[in-house]
């Protein structure tokens, strides 16, 4: 049994087979072969090592031709490893005596000739472990025959264990067989994690390497609340989280009677408790949990599941399956929020070396004027099925917010022209995330109807900390007393031009700090739709006065440490039972 320590960002356990990805994506089977396949199975292995052979002597050759016999001698000693009887000899007996697929058997040997040299010391064989796996690689290459097998065609149960998984990936996987997730890489606010809860399995990222500690196959517990992941688990542990799945089970099933009754506070402030979403579908676990409303529909994911750019109709369908299915409650559609780690296909003009800081969201949009136009209109025209609001993520200077009103009116006036109807007076906010907007926000406040705090970013940007680093995630704070700050003159900003303020980052699904955020003065919490019962259940055993009390303590203290545990302290005062994500 090993226990790995990663970053908790979609809450809930799975336990289940491991489906793993390496760093290139090979997936890794635990397959066994039946008796009577040994044979062929060794035939096959015979194969792959002599394919792998023939490809590292034309290499050897061409190196030679090129650059001389001194540079080829790497490959020789490749060619050797590959053909050593010691290694042919075992994984001849893996397969003969223990029934391994060849591409087990040469995973677990080559890995564990690996783990050899890089466990001595002072790393003098380090480049020896990196030859093994090029070895490994290159044989289950030539065995499996492709790459990075579709996550997306996977057909049994699994968790799946990988270096990396891009937002799409994530996207693509199949929610029925994919039980949870663990990424070596990654941070908090990755978008990777953000559609994990979307997809509401368990995930846990930057965990660091492990992916060579574990085959295909090996029972693993993901807690995606803890943040933990368990290898080769003992009988024991595995009982106690089974039991913890069920327990989960019926704890929602007990949730579920909170759907129709309000968000309302214990001394009667109604909260407006809305849900973030990705895709279309996911409005159906907004309107069973009961949300007020879809705060933050997140469009670029039409983009990043897409092959081809989708068209207006492409829009507007989905759009109208959101609008449609939220009846009277209001939808805000925020404008593609493309780039950062949420590049797809789009064109990027060279290389950037900043993305966070480059060519992204409503930048990409206002560069990128006919692709704009195109989302403006299907969102226009799905304003007359109901109370859609559009807003305009990242936001940073009052030109850029005129820019994209303008182009807003310019579709406006098309439309007009074409007799397609539209919502006229239809809502026109902005995201809060850069700290620039928040130093401006008096000025924004006069030209907007509404705004959406976005903490993901506004960490991100005010912390100078890149929400999807592993290696800074200690230092992602969404209670650092800065961004307090910032969301405090933000929300002041709005009280006194008497327009709504929203929180959509990720801060407000967590029931650590709902009383901190009420008594902060908001009014309306977007949260990702698994969290609503939770944090609808809490706000109706709070008080407000209480919470302001909460905020103007935590406003005067230094840093983020002392308000989280502050913030945890008062939620355990008010409701033992709820869990803190
Ligand atoms: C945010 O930045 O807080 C936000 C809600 O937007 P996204 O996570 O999509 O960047
Ligand atoms: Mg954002």
């Amino acid at each position: 049994m090993q226990r790995l320590q990663g970053i908790a960002v979609s809450p809930g356990v799975a336990v289940g087979e491991a489906l793993v990805m390496d760093s290139e994506g090979f997936r890794i089977p635990r397959r066994f072969v039946s008796r009577d396949a040994v044979d062929n199975e060794l035939e096959r292995l015979e194969k792959g090592i002599a394919a792998a052979t023939a490809e590292i002597q034309a290499n050897r050759d061409a190196v030679a031709k090129e650059l001389g016999q001194q540079y080829a001698a790497i490959f020789d000693t490749h060619m050797q490893m590959l053909n050593d009887p010691k290694l042919r000899s075992e994984l001849d007996s893996m397969i003969r005596e223990r029934h391994y697929s060849p591409e087990y058997a040469v995973s677990r040997t080559l890995r564990r000739y690996a783990k050899v040299f890089q466990g001595l010391p002072g790393g003098a064989f380090s480049e020896r472990a990196s030859d093994v796996f090029d070895i490994e690689k290159r044989l289950l290459r030539n065995l499996l025959g492709r790459r990075r097998e579709e996550l997306s065609t996977i057909t049994s149960p699994a968790v799946i264990l990988a270096h990396d998984l891009t937002p799409s990936e994530t996207a693509s996987l199949n929610r029925n067989f994919v039980r949870g997730f663990v990424t070596e890489v990654g941070g908090p606010g990755s978008h990777t994690a953000i559609v994990a809860e979307g997809m509401e399995i368990p995930a846990v990222v930057g965990v660091g390497p492990f992916l060579t500690d574990v085959s295909g196959g090996d029972l693993v517990i993901i807690d995606g609340n803890q943040g933990l992941v368990i290898l080769q688990p003992d009988e024991e542990t595995v009982a106690r989280y089974r039991h913890e799945v069920e327990e989960e089970r019926s704890r929602a099933a007990r949730l579920e009677t909170l759907r129709d009754l309000p968000a309302q506070t214990a001394d009667g402030v109604q909260i407006a408790l809305l849900g973030n979403i990705e895709f279309p579908y996911e409005v159906d676990h907004c309107v069973e949990r009961g949300a007020n409303g879809i705060g933050l529909y997140r469009t670029e994911f039409l983009y990043l599941s897409a092959t081809t750019e989708p068209t207006e109709e492409t829009h507007f369908e989905a759009y109208s399956r959101v609008v449609k299915a939220m009846g009277k409650n209001p939808v805000v559609i925020r404008t593609l929020d493309l780039g950062a780690d949420k590049l797809a296909q789009m064109p990027s003009p060279d290389e950037e070396r900043n993305p966070v800081l480059g060519l992204r969201s409503i930048r990409m949009s206002l560069r990128n004027v006919p692709l704009f136009r195109t989302q403006l209109r299907a969102i226009l025209r799905a304003s007359t099925l109901g109370d859609v609001r559009v807003m305009f993520p990242l936001i940073t200077t009052l030109l850029e917010l005129r820019q994209a009103r303008m182009v807003l009116t310019d579709v406006m006036e098309d439309l007009d022209e074409h007799k397609i109807p539209f919502n006229r007076d239809l809502k026109v906010g902005m995201m809060v995330e850069v700290p620039a907007a928040v130093m401006m926000i008096d000025r924004f406040v006069e030209e907007i109807d509404f705004v959406s705090i976005g903490t993901n970013d506004l960490v991100q940007y005010s912390l100078a900390v890149d929400r999807a680093n592993k290696d800074v995630a200690n230092l992602y704070n969404s209670c650092d007393p800065a961004v307090l700050r910032l969301i405090d003159m933000t929300i002041r900003a709005t009280n006194r031009a008497s327009i709504p303020a929203n929180l959509c980052g990720r801060m407000s699904s967590s029931t650590t700090y709902t009383q901190l955020l009420l008594g902060l003065g908001l009014r309306q919490l977007s949260v990702t739709p698994g969290a609503i019962p939770e944090v609808k259940r809490l706000i109706r055993a709070l008080n407000l006065p209480q919470c302001q009390a909460i905020a103007q303590k935590a406003l005067l203290m230094e840093n983020a440490r002392d308000i989280k545990a502050y913030c945890r302290d008062e939620l355990k005062k008010v409701a033992p039972e709820l869990t803190q994500h």
